[in-house]
């Protein structure tokens, strides 16, 4: 596709970025037949193709409109066109630009931007959404049903077994997962303790980032990949082996810490040494495949498992069909499960700020995983867990925990 970037952008690190995806793109359209969105509209325009034609217009120039970040705003960043695209189109580079450049163009009314300062700031601390979430639990009695069920039941992390081995990896600690699900890091630090790896959850660190990021707040989600290397730099030096995250919508944005700071002349280079010891768990534990095996119980509880690969494993990450060979290595029985590749709706605040589209994207989601009557839903994702689990009566578990109860201890 040719391009004419105007000049506010085209000399800018972000311009020749944009530039160059722009460029790849030869506008053949097989993207729009795997987009959520555009299968629910019907609209050229909240489809890949056409959410690229309007960014395009508005980097060479084109003054953005409401309906420009409606369509935008539409989006999931699943990266599912990605997937699909044989022109390797880096089409959620291009639409975080894009938004980037909308938001400072079109004004959101009061109430948007209330909402999204409420989530950019109560779900990275900890004592807001913790509390918040003991409000929610003390309340469940008389919510409906389906308001429950969006409240998670308390859980128990289990023992997070002391650091004794030489082997040291680094647990990224994450904003809403320790209070909403403390099992799943303590699950995949018993996991490695068995075979010789302690997991080092490290205190300083938070939110990758990711949650200001795709809310237009850059800087802000920057800042906060900031912090992280500083908490985690010290484990680095002393030999940390890999940087661990057990939800895949953060490990994928901590993979990408060097691309997005590297034009940061002071982190540069700890961003670039931190996304290369970026592991997703299902990395790690497929390199040490063998001995996590020989201490697997394969006749304890097996069961019927539908496996829900979460967009950021699958199309961000690349890591599809991971996680259901381990699955299925350890004794269980995974269902079919139809379109796949498709997301559930959760995307990380997606399902607050478009909650029709989310809900229609979650109740599909919900009929492909249960069309077989599986036992458990699993994924590796805790915003898609808690965004299916608010549908379902069926339990919802991260695949760390399930492959935790597996093992011998
Ligand atoms: S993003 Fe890829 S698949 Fe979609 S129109 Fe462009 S080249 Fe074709
Ligand atoms: S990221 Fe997902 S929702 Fe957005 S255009 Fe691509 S496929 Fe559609």
């Amino acid at each position: 596709m040719q391009t004419n970037l105007a000049a506010f952008i085209r000399d800018t690190p972000e311009g020749r970025e944009a530039d160059a995806i722009l460029r790849a793109c030869v506008h053949c359209g097989f993207c729009t037949a795997t987009c959520p969105t555009y299968q629910l509209l019907g609209d050229e325009l909240d489809g890949p193709r056409g959410r690229i034609y309007l960014i395009k217009e508005v980097l060479e120039g084109k003054r953005a409109t409401e309906r420009t970040q409606l369509h935008l705003d539409r989006c999931l960043t699943c990266r599912s066109c990605e997937t699909t695209c044989p022109s390797g189109v880096q089409y959620g580079r291009l639409v975080d630009i894009g938004r980037a450049v909308v938001e400072r163009q079109v004004p959101r009314s009061p109430s948007e931007r209330a909402t999204r300062y409420a989530l950019s700031k109560g779900l990275r601390s900890r004592t807001l959404f913790g509390t918040a979430l003991l409000f929610g639990r003390a309340a469940r009695g008389v919510l409906p049903t389906a308001l429950a069920r969006k409240v998670p039941q308390a859980q128990r992390a289990g023992p997070w077994p002391p650091p004794r081995h030489a082997r040291r990896v680094i647990v990224t600690l994450g904003c809403v997962q320790p209070t909403l699900a403390p099992s799943i890091d303590a699950a995949l630090a018993r996991v490695l303790d068995r075979v010789g790896i302690s997991a080092d959850g490290i205190a300083g660190g938070g939110c990758c980032g990711a949650l200001p990021y795709h809310l237009n707040e850059q800087e802000e989600g920057l800042a906060l990949a900031r912090r992280n290397l500083d908490a985690w730099w010290p484990a680095i030096e002393r030999g940390a082996e890999a940087i661990v995250t057990t939800s895949s919508g953060c490990g994928v944005m901590v993979k990408d810490y060097g691309h997005l700071l590297a034009h940061d002349p002071a982190y540069a280079k700890k961003a670039a040494r931190a996304a290369a010891l970026a592991r997703d768990p299902v990395e790690l534990i497929g390199d040490e495949w063998k001995r996590i095996a020989a201490k697997v119980a394969m006749d304890r509880g097996s069961q019927r498992i539908a496996f829900h690969p979460p967009c950021t494993l699958q199309h961000g990450m690349k890591l599809k069909g991971r996680v259901e060979e381990i699955l299925r290595a350890i004794g269980h029985e995974l269902v079919p499960v139809a379109d796949a590749h498709l997301c559930c709706g959760s995307a990380g605040t997606y399902s607050i700020l478009q909650p029709a589209l989310a809900e229609e994207l979650k109740r599909r989601k919900l009929a492909a995983l249960q069309a077989e009557r599986p036992a458990l839903i699993v994924s590796s994702n805790i915003g898609c867990q808690m965004h299916l689990a608010g549908g379902t009566s069926r339990p919802v578990r991260h695949w760390l925990e399930v492959l935790d109860d597996k093992m011998l201890s």
